[in-house]
């Protein structure tokens, strides 16, 4: 982290501010843990700390210490006007392009308080007027460890805690993708010495499932597809499908990984039908040197990680999944031969 931005945040802290901290559309644990570590330090540092998220969040992720203070932009516009008319400072947390947080996006853009970013996704836009950028780090939630740990050593507390290992827990696939380092191990020791409850959270996370969650996977993986004679395979899952299971948001999280799970695969990709938005929903996960971020970027208008990426279609899903077939053959040469 550079010293010249914890400074600078440092210094700004020390008047009261009344502060927006906005984590990405459909945020996951990252998210959601990084955004409500940061209000509970806040707040506990005597600020006027509101989350405000885009829109509304998993069932799996409500029970987070504070959630039920978060504000929801697409169900409370008129309150969150008001929060962004008297906010001196925004943070920004596990995004880098403002098209990740919708129509807030210009609210953003338009407002005259001081901007923070903190992420690590790769490539960010310039629209904050701080930021700790690192692409390098495993989740958002081991970076607002450590700048907590610089703000204040003593600032953590079970609360605190609980959110920052969670956000490190799933964007590590518990502990297991390759950014994950002795660092966030050690942040990982701390945080439970501070109370976090690495068995609960689990729990909490993974084995909440309802049943027709198992039985819209079971339509998952029998709609996986191997393209033929390169070690890539795509999920569909329909509008019509998701409503034969009662589909809750967050019911496909972690159907992509997988395609992953299958020997010698390097690329999976899960299309999902959403009639309401009039687009699919794509997300992308690769194993090795094949980059998803500049596939997501190139064709599907999105981005994120190298390993783990997002875009969108707005084609039917036939249409989609044709070029995506295209596209893929187009990266063939990528993938490693066996
Ligand atoms: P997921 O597939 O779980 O939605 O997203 C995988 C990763 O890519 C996450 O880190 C997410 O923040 C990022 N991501 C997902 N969709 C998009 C997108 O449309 N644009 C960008 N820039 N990043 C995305
Ligand atoms: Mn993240």
């Amino acid at each position: 982290m550079d010293q010249a931005f914890i400074n600078t945040l440092e210094q700004t802290l020390q008047n009261p501010q009344k502060i927006l901290i906005i984590p990405h559309k459909n945020p996951d644990g990252d998210a959601l843990g990084s955004a409500l570590a940061l209000m509970h330090f806040l707040r506990n540092e005597q600020h006027h700390a509101i989350v405000v998220s885009p829109n509304d969040y998993p069932l799996f992720l409500k029970w987070l210490p504070g959630e039920k203070d978060i504000l929801i932009h697409s169900e409370n516009k008129a309150v969150v006007q008001k929060e962004f008319e008297a906010a001196t400072l925004i943070f920004a947390l596990d995004f880098n392009t403002l098209g990740r947080i919708d129509e807030l996006g210009e609210w953003v853009a338009q407002s005259k308080a001081l901007k923070v970013m903190i992420d690590h996704h790769e490539a960010p836009d310039d629209f904050a007027d701080l930021q700790y950028s690192d692409p390098q780090m495993s989740s958002t939630c081991e970076m607002i460890y450590h700048v907590i740990n610089q703000l204040n050593p003593k600032g953590f507390n079970e609360a605190i805690a609980n959110c920052l290992y969670t956000g490190i827990m799933t964007d590590t696939g518990s502990f297991k993708y390759p950014l994950t380092t002795a660092q966030t191990h050690k942040a990982i020791a701390k945080l439970i010495e501070y109370g976090a409850s690495g068995t609960s959270i689990h729990q909490k996370i993974y084995d909440s499932s309802s049943f027709n969650r198992l039985k819209l996977l079971g339509i998952a993986l029998s709609n996986m597809t191997q393209i033929t004679n390169i070690p890539v395979v795509y999920i569909t899952l329909s509008q019509k499908e998701l409503n034969s299971c009662n589909y809750q948001k967050g019911d496909t999280e972690g159907f992509v990984n997988y395609g992953l799970s299958l020997k010698g695969i390097q690329f999976s990709c899960i299309m999902i039908e959403n009639e309401q938005e009039g687009k699919i929903k794509m997300s992308f996960r690769s194993k090795g040197d094949f980059s998803v971020n500049d596939f997501a970027r190139t064709h599907f208008q999105g981005g994120g990680h190298f390993n783990a990426a997002g875009g969108m279609s707005t084609d039917s899903i036939e249409q989609t999944v044709l070029r995506f077939q295209k596209a893929v053959a187009e990266v063939s040469a990528q993938f490693q031969k066996e």
